[in-house]
């Protein structure tokens, strides 16, 4: 597993935004979740600061958002 990282420029812009939103050119997709119970999720790891998203597709709209899951922030 990959320790805390710290975004990079893009990853901390693209953190928080709507799942709409494309990914930016750095992030590898590296699953894409199976569709169970109206859920579905992407996960994608970016090449640069090693930063893992998960980009939620379903659900309720506020939660269909990028989730950065490795990074250290309050
Ligand atoms: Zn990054």
């Amino acid at each position: 597993m990959d320790l805390w990282i710290q975004p990079c420029a893009d990853c901390f812009e693209l953190y928080g935004l709507p799942s709409a939103h494309r990914p930016h050119d750095k992030l590898t997709l590296n699953s894409r979740g199976a569709v169970k119970d109206e859920r579905a999720e992407e996960h994608y790891t970016c090449v640069r600061c090693r930063a893992a998203f998960a980009r939620v597709l379903a659900g309720e709209p506020r939660k269909q958002i990028w989730l950065l899951l490795n990074a250290g922030q309050h």
